[in-house]
């Protein structure tokens, strides 16, 4: 398959495509919408505070539509406009969807995901949403009952934020699950917890060296206590089996299929592996894969990183996968105390976190990658590690010339110091940010930072202000990856418990169009996408999500009930990636749609 090169500059596909727009001449389309609440996005964006363009579709009850129906032939969009307008690209092959006054909104993008490795999970022990010890280590020997003593059990979930000051140990674990090595991995992958034999798998002892910016926590006697922190865990990396190519394929497609069930047409998947990256491309020779992949390379895969710099970045023919971007870390989390502070964390003085070398950052490799035309997204959580993270991104420009146009990011941008705000906008750097961790992590973000840091913490308003842009994103399998618990993040500050009732730090809100727009066209264009999706115009791709409630109108009259919102359908180039009732779902899914309401 010859993949097509990226150029340096954004791809404008439409303007060559001379599409076949009010030529209704031939048969009809391939597929018409009609009878729904079509907003197109096609109008400016928003201002830094939120208040809508001249442009947008409003009266003075506020939103409404700028459309009713949309017409699709070959993938692309033919027509957007009134049912009337439309109702001539009807013909006898045309399947014709009646919308019945659902709403049509251009394809959500989630702009940071782990979905290969969320298609694995859902083979492993759970331990989401588990609050004790006791209970966690209950689920895992239920599980060991059923498997052949020796081999690994492998187990998820376990909330390292929440479980900071009281992760356990390996004693109850062992003594319950004495027969098979036990690797737990939390939540968002920062610490594993693991029994003796598991130790004893990896030959982990209390004199063991831990990789570059990992560690090994030992007791008061300096035997390992079964914690392993941030990038100690790599010492499993070829101790447990892998997973064979064609279980890699079916994990990528499950994940994908997942995401395609909550409404996404897209997603950019954050730290790419040669294995991750084998499974996509072969669901992409075979036309197999459900929605488009946005491949960000892990950095730390240097092989497969060195042979795209030789490569440059490129895009399959079907336009379905494109690799054109690195992911690197910088520090590690602040629910795990790994973030890098300026200052000392409140909770534990005379701790800052680690960062840059120390993690394991490798300027030079990223660099090269930044000279070879990709788009670095660099993981930065603290204000420090995000402070470095600019100061890398301002000196690289001056060694990768032409570097500073290609849209890089910071993935999560999570506690950024006020001065530190307006350099990215200054330096094009994208904001690239958790809606649901807010909201997650607020009952112990403030531990952390103490009361006056926090107000620095998830700052999507301030950012906006300050003249970033913004992507949004779950980084699922951490977060819940459902679109509408996104949404209300976004435009409430509240939880899935609507807790706390004024919302938390609600200055930090955004409007329901910047929501909207963020999970679509702000994401498109982190993509280098926006000439193609992101907006329903005639002659982009018919990338389309099609949802029960319109979250123009809810988000503003009753923003609770947006949690209840479910999704119709979500199209992929024209062909249904999902359609409620009608395709299968992934069966043991984590997170499924609608969210259940408290
Ligand atoms: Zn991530």
């Amino acid at each position: 398959m010859t993949w097509r090169t990226v150029l340096a500059s954004p791809i404008l596909l439409i303007a060559a495509l001379g599409c076949d727009s009010g030529d209704p001449t031939r048969s009809g389309a391939d597929l018409v919408l009609r009878g729904g609440r079509v907003y197109s996005l096609a109008w400016p964006d928003p201002d830094p505070k939120g208040a809508p363009a001249a442009g947008a579709p409003r009266s003075a009850d506020g939103w409404r539509p700028d459309a009713q129906a949309i017409a699709v032939v070959d993938g692309r969009i033919v027509a957007v406009g009134g049912d009337s307008e439309v109702a001539s690209w009807i013909g006898p092959e045309t399947r014709v969807v009646e919308l019945g006054g659902a709403t049509v909104l251009p394809g959500m993008i989630d702009s940071h995901t782990h979905v290969v490795s969320y298609g694995e999970l859902i083979g492993r022990v759970s331990l989401l949403g588990v609050e004790t010890e006791e209970a966690a280590v209950e689920r895992i020997a239920a599980a060991a009952a059923t498997t052949p003593a020796g081999e690994w059990i492998v187990a998820w979930g376990f909330d390292e934020g929440a479980w900071a000051n009281r992760l356990p140990d390996k004693t109850l674990l062992t003594e319950r699950v004495p027969d098979h090595p036990v690797h737990a991995i939390s939540l968002h992958g920062f610490v594993t917890w693991e029994n003796q034999m598991s130790l004893d798998r990896a030959g982990i002892t209390g004199t063991t060296d831990a990789p570059v910016g990992g560690s090994i926590e030992l007791d008061d006697a300096g035997d390992p206590t079964g914690i392993l922190r941030d990038n100690a865990s790599d010492l499993y990396a070829e101790i447990i089996p892998a997973a064979t190519l064609d279980q890699r394929i079916e994990n990528a497609r499950r994940g994908l299929q997942a995401m395609a069930d909550l409404g996404y047409t897209a997603v950019h998947d954050a730290g790419v592996r040669r294995g991750d990256l084998e499974a996509f491309t072969a669901l992409a020779d075979r036309g197999e894969l459900p929605i488009r992949v946005y491949a960000m390379l892990a950095i730390d895969d240097e092989q497969l990183i060195r042979e795209w710099i030789e490569r440059g970045p490129a895009v399959e023919p079907r336009n379905r996968l494109t690799v054109r971007s690195v992911k690197a870390y910088y520090d590690a989390s602040l629910g795990a105390r790994g973030a890098r502070l300026l200052e000392d964390y409140a909770d534990r003085p005379g701790h800052r976190g680690v960062s840059g070398g120390d993690y394991g950052f490798d300027r030079a490799l990223a660099i090269e990658a930044m000279r070879a035309g990709f788009q670095l997204g660099i993981h930065a959580i603290g204000d420090a590690g995000n402070r470095e993270t600019l100061d890398f991104f301002e000196s690289a420009f001056t060694q990768a010339p032409g570097a500073e146009n290609n849209r890089h990011r910071i993935e999560h941008a999570q506690i950024v110091h006020p001065l530190d705000q307006p350099r990215f906008g200054a330096l094009g750097i994208i904001a690239s940010m958790e809606p649901p961790h807010a909201v997650e992590d607020k009952s112990w973000a403030e531990d952390r930072l103490g009361p006056e840091r926090v107000r620095h913490g998830y700052a999507w308003r301030s950012l906006r202000e300050q003249g970033a842009r913004l992507a949004f994103n779950s980084d699922m399998s951490g977060s819940d990856p459902n679109l509408f618990y996104g949404l209300h993040a976004v435009v409430t500050r509240r939880g899935k418990d609507r807790r706390p009732p004024g919302g938390w730090f609600p200055e930090q809100a955004l409007t329901p169009e910047e929501a909207v727009r963020a999970y679509s066209l702000w994401n498109a264009f982190a993509g280098f996408a926006e000439g193609e999706t992101g907006t329903l115009e005639v002659g982009k791709l018919a990338d389309m999500t099609v949802t029960d409630l319109d979250p123009f109108v809810v988000g503003v009259d009753d923003p609770d009930r947006l949690l209840a919102g479910e999704v119709l359908m979500t199209i992929v180039g024209g062909e249904i990636a999902f359609e409620s009732g009608v395709t299968e779902p992934v069966p043991g899914a984590l997170y499924k749609n609608p969210l259940e309401l408290p």
